[in-house]
């Protein structure tokens, strides 16, 4: 890979060569995967780019870090919508609302962005076996796009993961532990047995190639906006290596010079889970705190990509957002009424943290703001139906229709 020099520890500086197994440092630090964007610029320009056809994540191969002869995984990841969302952005009284559809990828969560990723690396390492740990979307993208590769697959979710998570699982055929505990209880087991057999580790913030599949979000995001960098991007934030990600993907644009400024993230976090929102709020180390949220991606209590993501907000000049799990089921109405878009809870909860901040006066009246919405409704049904309610109820008989319509006070429209 001639424009990827190695991977740097964060915490200590370390490099180590680029190998497709890599993952964190003696130290214990997590590594960024570095470029040569000397190199990547006199190869790459908006118009190689524009005259691309490839509507997968795979068409910035030149800022990603796999070797020239690696194929595109099978599942088309990336390339989601970016919909300009002017009902909701004159209900919130601001300038520009954009919103990034993330629920569209394959198995419906961003998280497919990284788990094409590992696929594509696990290739090269020539291993034939994946595993990870995951509140849910990590291992539903990892299952769903290792199948398409051929590639088999061992999962460990905490039993809390939603049903609709689940049937993902199972379909594409991956071997799946429920583990009777939290995330961090999951997380621990799985390292343990990816250890005793080697498999590929997909885990997030081990393996430093995942935050560069999800740093795409960020190349098409600006890509879909023509280079005009909005004001704030806001995402909602777990482990952390999602806002790692995206932050990364900015970055590199502006090192090769596609953009020529960077937006403010905006980090939203549940409010009974956001150990690093608390940490950039008060200005100490970030602690653990408790799972205590109904939006399952990011009921993270102790976050594995601490060091990137707090980078991250940090030198973006960002803003914390903390949102009740009241204020994420409105997020999740709001955009479904107003957009058409249908997000889990934790892929709504930027939403919700923009609506917040909006209604707080954080944000200036005309910015610009990209609400990315990182997983889709359809995998939690439950979840939404508590926030939106059940149908009218009825046997088929229009006496009843009626009736119901004016217990309902519903005025029929003709
Ligand atoms: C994983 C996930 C996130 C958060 O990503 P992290 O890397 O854990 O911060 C947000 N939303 C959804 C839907 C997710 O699956
Ligand atoms: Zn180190």
């Amino acid at each position: 890979m001639k424009h990827v020099l190695y991977g740097k520890c964060v915490k200590c500086g370390k490099t180590y060569a680029a190998t497709p197994d890599l993952t964190t440092c003696e130290c214990g630090g997590i590594l960024d995967i570095t470029y040569d964007y000397d190199y990547i610029k006199s190869t790459f320009t908006k118009d190689t780019l524009a005259a691309r056809h490839s509507n997968s994540m795979w068409r910035y191969r030149e800022l990603l870090p796999v070797e020239p002869d690696t194929p595109d995984t099978p599942l088309r990841v990336g390339w989601s919508p970016l919909y300009e969302a002017e009902n909701l952005a004159r209900q919130l009284g601001i300038g520009k609302l954009y919103v990034k559809d993330d629920g569209l990828n394959p198995t419906a969560s961003l998280k497919d962005r990284a788990s094409a990723m590992a696929v594509a690396k696990a290739r090269e390492a020539g291993a034939k076996v994946i595993a990870c740990s995951s509140t849910g979307n990590a291992a539903s993208s990892l299952a769903g796009n290792a199948a398409a590769a051929g590639l088999k697959t061992y999962i460990f979710v905490p039993s809390r993961a939603p049903k609709g998570k689940v049937a993902q699982l199972m379909t594409f055929g991956a071997t799946v532990i429920s583990v009777q505990g939290s995330y961090e209880d999951t997380f621990e087991l799985s390292k343990q047995a990816i250890d005793r057999w080697g498999w590929y580790n997909r885990n997030a913030a081990i393996n430093p190639y995942l935050s560069e599949g999800k740093k795409t979000v960020a190349l098409e995001i600006m890509e879909q906006l023509n280079w005009q960098v909005p004001d704030y991007i806001a995402i909602s934030v777990g482990d952390g290596c999602t806002i790692a990600g995206l932050w990364k993907g900015l970055k590199d644009l502006y090192a090769i010079g596609f953009i020529d400024r960077l937006p403010r993230l905006i980090s939203a976090q549940a409010e009974g889970c956001c150990p690093l929102n608390r940490a950039i709020e008060t200005g100490e180390p970030w602690h653990p705190m408790e799972e205590n949220t109904l939006a399952d991606s990011i009921a993270v209590g102790v976050p594995r990509n601490a060091d990137k993501a707090l980078m991250a907000i940090r030198e973006s000049d960002g803003l914390t957002v903390n949102v009740s799990d009241k204020e994420i089921m409105a997020a999740q109405k709001l955009l479904g009424r107003t957009c058409g878009v249908f997000g889990e809870p934790a892929g709504v909860t930027g939403t919700a943290g923009v609506k917040k901040l909006c209604e707080q006066g954080k944000l200036e009246k005309d910015a610009t703001v990209v609400s990315v919405v990182t997983g889709n409704g359809l995998k939690d049904v439950a979840n939404a139906i508590q926030a939106c309610g059940e149908p009218i109820s009825i046997p088929s008989d229009m006496e009843l229709l009626l009736k119901a319509f004016a217990e309902h006070g519903i005025v029929v429209e003709e």
